[in-house]
């Protein structure tokens, strides 16, 4: 099961035009979080937003659609979203939040909420968006890719970032420039070597490009949270939808990468464990 367990793949995007002018994919965070705020299913959320427009991901609460959009996009570096959750509860008093994170950051997540010393804080979360991710960079290899080694003056110089089609893309006056990935290899958080999840295993709902045609999303829906508030979207008219086994490359694609990260980073997390390194996950 590389996928974990789930109740549905569809292909999707969002059909609003604000959203997908500024998203990563098919806009389905954007569009999930718009409507879930909306309609009183979430009063704020925890996103990743570049306050300083350097491509370093804040951890930032949003309680509007215009906030949330504005945070759309995929910045390649960690940020620390968990940190934001005591101000989102706290300073902002939310007792219905939302969180975009990592399958990493998920899994802390869903393991904080079983310790009574934490839940008082992650008992507050209503949706868990997750993200499907291969890797992350610290932000001094995104400026080497970006200077030393595809030329730009300045990571800043570029308006997207994207990893696709065996390249790690930056754009720049509307032009793509792109890296092997293999040249990228090396430069990782040293954690994602070990981690066995590529498609947020954990969330209410996982998304990602794998598997749709560019411009969409593959969605997972996993709970009863995430399926409610996915199909009351499409419902709504915010996300328009397509059955997997009719978009290419399909979901063979993404079954095939997760296997691959479960498979390669398993004999990595093996050869740690014969040195008799830590392995802070247990699977
Ligand atoms: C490090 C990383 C690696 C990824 N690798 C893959 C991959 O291998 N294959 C794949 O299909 N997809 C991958 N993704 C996911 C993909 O890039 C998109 O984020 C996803 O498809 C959502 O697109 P969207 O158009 O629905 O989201 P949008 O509507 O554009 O919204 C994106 C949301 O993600 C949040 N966000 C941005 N950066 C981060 C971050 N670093 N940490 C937490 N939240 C963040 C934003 O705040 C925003 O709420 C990766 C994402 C990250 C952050
Ligand atoms: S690859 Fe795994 S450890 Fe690395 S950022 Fe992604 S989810 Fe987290």
């Amino acid at each position: 099961m590389p996928l974990g367990t789930y109740k549905e793949a569809l292909s999707a995007r969002a059909t609003d035009s604000k959203i997908t002018d500024v998203s990563q994919d098919g806009g389905i965070v954007s569009a999930l979080l718009c409507y879930a705020l909306d309609e009183g299913i979430i009063e704020g959320a925890v996103v990743a937003g570049t306050p300083d427009e350097d491509w370093r991901p804040i951890p930032t609460v949003v309680t509007s659609s215009d906030e949330v959009i504005a945070a759309a996009g995929t910045k390649y570096s960690m940020s620390p979203t968990l940190s934001a959750l005591k101000e989102a509860t706290r300073q902002y008093g939310l007792e219905k939040v939302g969180v975009v994170a990592t399958p990493c950051q998920i899994q802390g997540l869903r393991k904080a909420n079983a310790y009574p010393l934490t839940r008082f804080v992650t008992g507050k979360i209503s949706l868990i968006i997750g993200i499907y991710c291969m890797e992350n960079f610290p932000m001094a290899s995104l400026d080497t890719f970006a200077t030393a080694k595809l030329g730009f003056d300045s990571l800043q110089d570029a308006s997207k970032m994207d990893i696709g089609k065996g390249k790690f893309w930056l754009t720049k006056d509307g032009e793509d420039s792109g890296l092997a990935i293999k040249e990228t290899h090396g430069y990782e958080q040293a954690g994602c070597n070990i981690c066995m999840d590529y498609v947020a295993e954990w969330a209410d709902v996982s998304t990602g490009s794998v598997g749709s045609p560019d411009g969409w999303s593959t969605v997972l829906t996993r709970t009863d949270a995430g399926e409610t508030v996915f199909k009351a979207a499409v419902d709504a008219g915010l996300i328009e939808t397509k059955p997997m086994d009719e978009v290419k490359p399909g979901l063979g694609l993404l079954e095939k990468l997760a296997a691959g990260k479960k498979d390669k980073n398993g004999k990595e997390r093996e050869r740690r464990a014969k040195m008799g390194l830590p392995l802070p996950v247990e699977y």
